[in-house]
This record gives C-alpha cells, structure tokens and sequence, in this order.
C-alpha cells in the first residue's frame, strides 16, 4: 500500500496510468486530497470502481493527533502519531498577515546543535512526502483555519531530506494542491553547502532560505554547532551568496542571542562585516533554554543594541516574535514525545 499524499500531480498521473487509468483522474483525485478528505469514499465524482481499485492500492491518512496543546497568544502545537507509532511536532502560529505552519520534516535530527531540544532525542528517520504534506492539511482540519505561510522550521534538518521536502514543496505550491506560494514558504538549514547549492540550481521555486548562523566566529559556531567543523562559515557565506545569485531572493540569518557567547557588540560588528554588501536579513531570537542546556538568553537590553548596532552598520536586524513559548512550542523547544504519549 502507498500514501497517495506521496505524489506531486504529474507523479499521481503516471500512478494512474499505471493502474490501467486514464491520466486525467490524477486531477479529480489531486484536488479532493487538498480539500482535506480522509476517506476515497468522500471522492464524489468517482466511479466505485475506481474507488475501490485506489483502496486496494494506496491509503490516505498517516497521521493522528496524539495531543495538543494551545497557547496564550494563539499558537497550537501537535504532537501527531505517525502511522508506524513515531511522533513529531507540528505549530500553528498566528500573525497579523495569516496562519504560518511550522512543519517537521524528520523523526528526531542528526545535526546535535548544542541549544537545541531537537538534537537531545536523536535522529529515527525522515518523514515522508505525504506525512509532511499531511501536517499542514491536518493543522488546518483541526483549527479550521487556513494556512497560508509555512516554515520548515519543525524537528529535523530540511536538506538532509532533501528529495521529500523539495516534493513536499512542489505539491504546497501547486495551484490544484495547497496553492501557498513559493514566497511565502521558508526553509532553514544549519548550512549544508552543497545542499545550498543543488536548492540554488533547482530552486525554480524560489522559496525562502533561512540559515541559522548564531555566529559569525568560526571558533564559537564549531562550539555551538557541530556541522561547522564540516562547512564553515565563510563557504556557508559563499553558497548564499550563490543563492542570491541564482534567486534574487534575500536570504534570513537567523541569530540566536546567547548571554556572553555570540551577543556583544564587538560580536555584532564582526557579524556586520561578514554580511556586508548581501542582500540579507538578520532575525534575533532570544535562545529558548531547553532542558539540561547550557545557554542562558541574554537580556532584552543586550539584544535590543545588538540590533540597533547591525542597524548602525546598515545591515537589516530585527528581533523575532516569541510565540508559544509557554506552551514549549517556540524555536528548539520541539521534542518528539514517547510513543506512549
Ligand atoms: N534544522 C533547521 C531547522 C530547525 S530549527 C535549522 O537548523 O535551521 C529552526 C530554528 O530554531 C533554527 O534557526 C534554530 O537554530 C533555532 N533554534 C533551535 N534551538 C533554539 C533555541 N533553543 N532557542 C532559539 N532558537 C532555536
């Protein structure tokens, strides 16, 4: 049996033609699956027969709702149980331009970036196209609302599942699937260059790249996060500039202000140096304290003149939003939860 949410439209077609039908249901069947049914039953203008030989082939739902827990800004988080019992996160977050989805894209991470609770549980696996696409569909059917931004900002490194987030990607964006622009759709990686490289030449998409830097020293990026001891900083820095390149997009860094590890102003300075001249954003993020971490969140007043001195130097520093931190939901909080949750 296979997932049908699996499939990108034209993927579906050859599916179909495959079980001796004519190409065009892929279609008919594409749309139902983003209007959120859960049943084939639910396919109105489908032949029996045909419902039948897609029940005997593929099954539509991989995920059910374990729990869920709602914050006092709005935020709802979901810890969803996968069909082989595995759980992950997935956040609903409201902002005044809409709903953004922040989505899981692996059981666990393999990445061990010091600060974050992701890394502290291991790496299972990877999720699957459809179990992906499937957090966005569910998020929605559980609030009613309508997602309209997605961040892959969930557990797990986005380019080391490279193949099922670009797939997961190319049905989001498909004007007969969730219909969200590319635009309006941000990956963040920890910065595996050659993966930053492949996405800038096959990114017709043109979605968001985020990188989470913390650093601008190579010394301290190394202490903080292991995967610079494989791509440091300045070949980090290379490939986004190859993506601005090849994208015209502009690229976020993401900065976790750590109290007396990355935020003094000597630390902003050589932070402006390294961005000088890209077409880039820097976002702040007050560091979450995880269970057992070692890294305390600077103060308001540090980080507020560790953004007004990027500013200074003319490089574009905002101060992210924390949502959900009451409810574990905000950045690093996510921890896949015991089966038995
Ligand atoms: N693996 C990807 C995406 C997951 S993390 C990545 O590394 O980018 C999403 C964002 O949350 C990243 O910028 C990450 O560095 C940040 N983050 C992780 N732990 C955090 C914490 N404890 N406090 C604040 N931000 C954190």
């Amino acid at each position: 049996m296979k997932n049908i949410r699996d499939f990108t439209l034209s993927e579906l077609e050859e599916e179909l033609v495959n079980i001796g039908e004519k190409k065009y249901r892929a279609k008919q069947i594409f749309a139902w699956l983003f209007r959120n049914v859960q049943d084939f039953d639910e396919m109105t203008d489908l032949s029996k027969e045909l419902i039948s030989k897609l029940k005997e082939n593929y099954y539509i739902k991989n995920l059910e709702v374990a729990n869920s827990l709602k914050s006092k800004d709005g935020t709802v988080k979901f810890l969803f149980r996968l069909n082989d019992g595995n759980c992950i996160e997935s956040v609903l977050m409201k902002y005044k331009y809409g709903n953004a989805a922040c989505v899981s894209n692996q059981v666990g991470c393999k990445m061990g970036c010091k600060f974050c609770a992701s890394a502290g549980i291991g790496f299972v696996r990877s999720l699957t196209t459809g179990e992906i696409v499937s957090q966005i569909l569910e998020l929605e059917n559980q609030t009613g609302e309508k997602v309209s931004n997605i961040v892959f900002m969930g557990i797990g490194e986005p380019l080391d599942n490279y193949e099922n987030v670009l797939k997961a990607i190319t049905i989001i964006n498909d004007p007969k699937g969730l219909n969200i622009g590319a635009r309006h759709i941000s990956i963040s990686t920890c910065g595996i260059v050659p993966k930053i490289i492949q996405l800038a030449d096959e990114n017709k998409l043109q979605c968001n790249l985020c990188i989470s830097l913390h650093s601008s020293r190579n010394e301290v990026r190394s202490s903080m996060m292991p995967i610079n001891n494989k791509y440091k900083i300045e070949e980090v820095i290379e490939a986004c500039k190859y993506y601005i390149e090849k994208t015209n997009r502009r690229v976020t860094f993401e900065y976790a202000l750590v109290d007396g590890v990355n935020d003094s102003l000597s630390d902003a300075d050589h932070l402006a140096k390294l961005l000088h001249g890209m077409l880039c954003h820097v976002n702040l993020i007050p560091i979450n304290k995880i269970k057992d971490g070692i890294y305390e969140k600077s103060s308001t007043e540090k980080i507020l003149k560790f953004r007004d001195r990027l500013n200074d130097k003319g490089i574009v520093a905002t101060v992210r939003r924390e949502l959900g931190s009451d409810i574990s939901a905000a950045c690093g909080q996510l921890v896949r939860q015991s089966q038995k949750d």
